[in-house]
């Protein structure tokens, strides 16, 4: 297992790795790692010849009022998970080797980034694309796996590797949980403890729309109002967005069909918490 912390180094070894014919599984993420970010590595692990785990708090990807400070780094304790779980190299890089002095090139994704996390975080994609890109770049992975529980991010990063013809497959994985359903994030150790308890709400009510959708229900405004009213309630959030889209191009939809995914994003507190599902509406 190697730590990197070097551009340069980590850019000679993934192309010997490319060279010795190895196929590279690359699991990008913003550490603090969890369950969540090792079900990404452990299949990685299985699917690949060597796994590079990134490790890197991106600014760029942040806005100047948001929780860049806080977020919490714990790079040992990343490193020896990341092994654990079956990696060979995490690449920690730092925010100046990433972004020298006179960097000025960012990847723009259009309409895909617009909506949702794209209007209430702006330029927060631009940041998430731009760090992919050089990610990807320097570590050449075959394969890279992220998290349904991010869904938008999850298609932007699918449609930047086909623009940019980038040589990767994305692989998309299931939301890992909680025993009470909320979604594991490194943001879930900043609740506070009652907080804590009224998060699990988020996937609850993700739950019920989905079975209201199944038991018939195609018309998205009562799911919708159902879920704010109950989020309001019992989780005391502040809603940044609850919404009923198609699965692919996230266009909103008033009435339901084929695959559909349900949003919602909320604040605790000061702590943000997004989650979604899918439903398939024949
Ligand atoms: P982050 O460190 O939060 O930027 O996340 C890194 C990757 O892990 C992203 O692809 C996330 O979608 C994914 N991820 C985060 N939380 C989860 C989770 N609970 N289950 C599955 N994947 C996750």
């Amino acid at each position: 297992m190697t730590v990197v912390r070097s551009i340069d180094r980590m850019a000679r070894l993934s192309r010997r790795f490319q060279a010795q014919g190895k196929r590279i599984g690359v699991v990008p993420t913003m550490g603090a790692l969890h369950e969540g970010h090792l079900s990404l590595i452990r299949r990685a692990a299985a699917q690949n010849d060597v796994v590079i785990v990134t490790v890197f708090v991106n600014p760029l990807q942040f806005g100047p009022h948001e929780d860049l400070a806080r977020y919490p780094r714990t790079l040992r304790r990343d490193v020896k998970r990341s092994r654990e779980a079956g990696a060979d190299v995490v690449f920690a890089p730092s925010v100046e080797a990433l972004y020298p002095p006179r960097f000025q090139t960012t990847v723009q994704v259009g309409p895909l980034a617009e909506r949702w996390e794209g209007q209430v975080r702006p330029g927060h994609f631009r940041g998430v694309a731009t760090v992919v890109t050089i990610l990807f770049q320097v570590t050449r992975p075959t394969r890279a796996y992220v998290g349904q529980k991010d869904y938008q991010q999850s298609l932007i990063v699918r449609r930047l590797v086909r623009d940019l013809r980038l040589p990767v497959t994305i692989h998309v994985l299931p939301t890992v949980r909680e025993p009470d359903g909320l979604a594991m994030s490194s943001r879930n150790v900043s609740l506070s403890a009652p907080r804590r308890r009224r998060a699990a709400v988020l996937s609850r009510v993700l739950q019920e729309a989905r079975r209201r959708i199944r038991a018939g229900e195609r018309r998205a405004a009562p799911v919708l109002a159902a879920m704010r009213t109950r989020l309001r309630r019992e989780a005391l959030a502040r809603i940044d967005y609850v919404a009923i889209v198609a699965a692919d191009t996230l266009e909103p939809q008033a009435r339901l069909h084929g695959r559909v995914a349900i949003l919602v994003a909320a604040r605790l507190g000061r702590t943000r918490l997004v989650d979604n599902v899918l439903v398939d509406v024949p």
